[in-house]
Formats: structure tokens, C-alpha cells, sequence
């Protein structure tokens, strides 16, 4: 490992990383059942699913293949806790002790939670648990505080003295929260603890190929308390179970996390429920580094902006413009950190990239080094995929130099450990290359001129805006995209409200 990819307390992240001295090892998984109405039962067909460690290219263990008849099973218990259980009729207090308790439950098992995902999407265990696990419990601990402080209405006055107005902040119902394979316990978290502080009841559908998490979060919401049928998780294929949820007369809201064309897909399928939505999609940001910047801090930043979890994010720092004077100093040293990054077992404390998540997309991306390869830019870093003891689905850090804006790999979701460096001459050209994207969800302006930092805060098209940083997140930090980046947002109070609807009672004082 060089000195410039060795200090991951560098990492632009609000955690520090911690290096766990022993290495934890792979222990077996029970298989998975469905959680319906407070209990664990089979798919009514009997199908199952296998789930792979990408690592050891082995399986780990089944969980049950639900059908869309067992997501309409799902939902009606869903639908009859919301109606006629006891977590709506709660008092914001005693809510937000059970919220705090699922949060108190996630940081006691959090080495098993580190496990399952290292195991199940090639995460290093290392960043999970230091990173992932606490923003996981923090989302519950903010929500359930949140909903107390602010589940609030008001007391208007009208035209009329003796005419008043009430209002009240209502949950909306079942909640279908639909998660993808790259974040899968964090993604989650983001939408049932707003949704559960609020009052609402879930359903949760996790990506097929990254359901343990979901299993233990599952688990950790009956054990803490929520009640029968308010919490309810079906692992099954997205056209099937998916499908169910977002055409559902008895769901009220689908919040969505994965690909643009899923999301597209899911607007259109539940408008004939006018269904309320979020959407987080894919996204395509640009990191732009000027010849101001303090190089090391900027190296930094899109090294992990790009390479963290192996570049499966969907905020990844996936286009670096650089500046013309300090190009040709940042492709030498950038490349060079890529070529050193540690590729390995995401188990071990040394890790720095694990195995791709799945086999699908590992060729999906070895489809794009294919096309940088093909294309005008230099190759300078990675294009390979190395076996690590004769296994796993690994792929080097790849760079590529001199690309223009309009190449593929410039222009469509990688969503791997591949990017391409642009070079940029001033602020004008960099924000006409960095919005010259469908995609709006993060950006990053890497600067020492405070004043440049903030005009260009203003000019780019992206939910997010990381200056001399990257990789920021916050419960109290909205989050969201722009353009084909989706619309709503998770954490913050905008997120509470998207849980929440507005009713407003009429009273004749006379
Ligand atoms: P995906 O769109 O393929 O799947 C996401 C989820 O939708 C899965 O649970 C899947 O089973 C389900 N699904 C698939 N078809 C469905 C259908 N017809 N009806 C209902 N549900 C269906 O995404 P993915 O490959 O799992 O995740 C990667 C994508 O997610 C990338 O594009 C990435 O950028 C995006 N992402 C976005 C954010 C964000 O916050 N904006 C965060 C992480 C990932």
C-alpha cells in the first residue's frame, strides 16, 4: 500500500475508521423466511432463493422466493395493523422508545449486521461497522425524536372570528419500501424509520440478491416491540413482489432506491393508485477538482469518492474534472493511488475494495472497461479482473485519462470502480461539463477559493454539493437528486414529511 492510499482516516467521512485488529470469519447464515403479521413463515409456494458470497463466489445460505400472492399476504396484515392495530393510535412517546430500542438492537448486533453484508455484497467489514452501522441506528434515534418534536398541527384563525382552523400531521398508511443490492441496510433504514416514526406500517422488499440484513433488521423490529403486523418483510423478485406493492390499492406510498429505469417503471405502474412516491436513482457525478485545491486533500476525495465500496454507490464521485495547470501532476497521481488500492476479502481490516456485488454486474462493468478501452481515452490505471485465491468477482480500479464528456463511460451509471478524468480550463467550462449530465444526484467542488466553492454551490444541478469533501452523511442531512436522479428526500425533516399528510378540521366557535 503506497503513502497515498494508506490513510483511510483521510476518507472524507464523518466517522473516523477504525482498524479492527483480528480479522472477523465467515460464520453461516440460517435461512430466511418471510415476516408476515409478526411471524416467520414460508413463501406459500414453497420456492426459495439462493444467496452467493461474491468473495468465495459460494452460497451462503436460501431465503424464501416470495410471489405476489404472499405480498398481498404482506400487505392486508399491513393494511389491518394500520387500521385496527395498536402503533397508530400510540402516542409519539411511545413510538420513538421502541425506535429507540430497534436503535440500541442495531448497535449490539452490529458485528453480525458487518458480517452479513461483507458476506452478501462484498462491503468491507471494517467500513460497515464503523461507518454504516452508526448512521443506521443514528436515522432511528433522529426520526423517533424528530416525530416527537415535530408530528405537531396548528390553531388558525379565518375570515370569519368565529370560524377556526385545525391541523393535523397524519401518517399516510402501508408504506412499500423497495431497497437495491448496493447500501442494503442503510437504504432501508432511511425509509422505514421515517416511515415507522411517523406512524405509518411497512413492508419492506429487499434487492433478491442482498437479502441478510434485511432478515436481522426484521428480526431487531419484533424484538424491540413493534407490533404484529407493522413491520413485515418479503424477500422475492422485484417483476413479481415488487410489482404487488407498486400496483396496490392498499399501499399508500412506494419508497423506491435503484435504477433510473426501475423508477421510471414505478411512477407509471402506480399512477393508476396515485401512489406517493420517492424516488433515488442512479446517478452520474462529477467531482470537480481546480488547480487551487490542495492536491493531497483532493486525491483524496475522489480517490474514496470513486472507490469506496468498490465504486457500487450511487453518489460515487464518477466523473473527475480537473483543472488544465495541475492535470497532468493529478492523472500521474491518481493513477498511481488506483494502482496501488488494496483489492481483497472484504473480511480483512486491509481491504480497501471487495468483490463486486453480484455476477450480473460485475459483467456490466467489465462491459464498460471494454468500451474505455475502445474509446479515445488512455487507459492509466486497473482494467483488470484478478482472482484472489482463485476466486471472487474482483475488478481493479480502472482509470481512464484524457476522456471527453461524451463517451460512454462518461456518460452512463458505471456503478463500479471505473472512472473517467476530464480536463477542464476554468469555471465556466467545469459547470457546463459537470450539469451536461441527465443525472443530478451528487457533485463535489474541490477548491481553496471559498467564494469560487459557493458561486459554483449555487450553478450546479445536483442534490447534494460536497465542497473539499465527499462522502458526508447525516440523518438531518436531506438527500436526494435532481433530473433523472429522482425526486423526494431521505433524512432531514423533508423526509418525516413525505411520511406525513395534512388534515384540516373546521371548527364554528358559534
Ligand atoms: P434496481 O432498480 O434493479 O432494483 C431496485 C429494487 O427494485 C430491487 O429491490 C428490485 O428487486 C426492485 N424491482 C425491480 N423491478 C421492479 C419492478 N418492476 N417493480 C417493483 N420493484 C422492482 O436497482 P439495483 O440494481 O438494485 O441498484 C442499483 C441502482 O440503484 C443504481 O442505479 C444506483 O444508482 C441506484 N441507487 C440510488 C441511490 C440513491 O439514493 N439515489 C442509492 C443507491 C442506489
Amino acid at each position: 500500500m503506497s503513502q497515498e492510499t494508506a490513510p483511510r482516516e483521510n476518507l472524507a467521512h464523518p466517522r473516523e475508521i477504525g482498524e479492527r485488529s483480528s480479522r472477523p470469519r465467515r460464520m453461516p447464515i440460517p435461512p430466511g423466511k418471510l415476516l408476515i403479521d409478526g411471524r416467520w413463515v414460508d413463501a406459500a409456494d414453497g420456492e426459495t432463493m439462493n444467496v452467493v458470497d461474491p468473495t468465495t463466489e459460494e452460497s451462503i445460505t436460501h431465503v424464501q422466493r416470495a410471489s405476489a400472492a404472499d405480498a398481498e399476504r404482506a400487505i392486508d396484515a399491513a393494511r389491518t395493523a394500520f387500521e385496527e392495530g395498536p402503533w397508530g393510535r400510540m402516542g409519539h412517546e411511545e413510538r420513538a422508545r421502541i425506535l429507540f430500542r430497534m436503535a440500541d438492537l442495531l448497535d449490539e448486533r452490529a458485528d453480525d449486521f458487518a458480517l452479513r453484508e461483507a458476506m452478501d455484497m462484498g462491503m468491507p467489514y471494517t467500513d460497515f461497522r464503523t461507518i454504516i452501522m452508526p448512521h443506521c441506528s443514528g436515522l432511528f434515534r433522529f426520526f423517533a425524536g424528530q416525530a416527537m418534536a415535530h408530528m405537531d398541527g396548528s390553531y388558525r384563525t379565518t375570515y370569519e372570528p368565529t370560524i377556526r382552523v385545525l391541523t393535523r400531521r397524519e401518517p399516510l398508511g402501508v408504506i412499500g419500501a423497495i431497497t437495491p443490492w448496493n447500501f442494503p441496510l442503510a437504504l432501508t433504514c432511511s425509509k422505514v424509520a421515517p416511515a415507522l416514526a411517523a406512524g405509518n406500517v411497512v413492508v419492506h422488499k429487499p434487492a433478491s440478491d442482498t437479502p441478510l440484513t434485511a432478515l436481522a433488521l426484521a428480526q431487531v423490529a419484533l424484538d424491540a416491540g413493534v407490533p404484529d403486523g407493522a413491520y413485515n418483510l418479503i424477500t422475492g423478485p422485484g417483476g413479481a413482489v415488487g410489482d404487488a406493492l407498486v400496483k396496490s390499492r392498499k399501499v399508500e406510498k412506494i419508497a423506491f432506491t435503484g435504477s433510473t429505469s426501475v423508477g421510471q417503471n414505478l411512477i407509471r405502474n402506480g399512477a393508476a393508485t396515485i401512489k406517493h412516491q420517492t424516488m433515488e436513482l442512479g446517478g452520474k457525478s462529477p467531482n470537480i477538482v481546480f488547480a487551487d485545491a490542495d492536491m493531497d486533500a483532493a486525491l483524496q476525495a475522489a480517490f474514496w469518492g470513486i472507490f469506496w465500496n468498490k465504486g457500487e454507490v450511487c453518489v460515487a464521485g464518477s466523473r473527475i474534472l480537473v483543472e488544465q495547470p495541475i492535470y497532468d501532476e493529478f492523472v500521474e497521481r491518481f493513477a498511481a493511488m488506483a494502482r496501488d488500492a488494496v483489492l481483497g476479502d472484504p473480511l480483512d481490516p486491509a481491504t480497501q475494495l471487495g468483490p463486486i456485488a453480484t455476477r450480473p454486474e460485475y459483467d456490466k462493468i467489465l462491459g464498460y472497461v471494454e468500451a474505455g478501452k475502445e474509446s479515445p481515452a488512455r487507459l492509466v490505471a486497473g482494467g483488470n479482473a484478478p482472482k484472489i485465491d482463485g476466486k471472487g468477482l474482483f475488478i481493479e480500479a480502472t482509470v481512464f485519462a484524457d476522456a471527453t464528456n461524451d463517451l460512454r463511460i462518461s456518460r452512463e451509471e458505471i456503478f463500479g470502480p471505473v472512472v473517467p478524468v476530464i480536463p477542464f480550463d476554468g469555471e465556466d467550462e467545469a459547470v457546463r461539463l459537470a450539469n451536461d449530465t441527465d443525472y443530478g444526484l451528487a457533485s463535489g467542488i474541490q477548491t481553496s477559493d471559498l467564494g469560487r466553492a459557493m458561486r459554483l454551490a449555487d450553478r450546479i444541478k445536483a442534490g447534494t454539493v460536497w465542497l473539499n469533501t465527499w462522502h458526508k452523511y447525516h440523518p438531518n442531512a436531506p438527500f436526494g437528486g435532481y433530473k433523472a436522479s429522482g425526486y423526494g428526500r431521505e433524512q432531514g425533516a423533508e423526509a418525516l414529511e413525505s411520511y406525513t399528510q395534512y388534515k384540516t378540521v373546521w371548527v364554528n366557535l358559534g
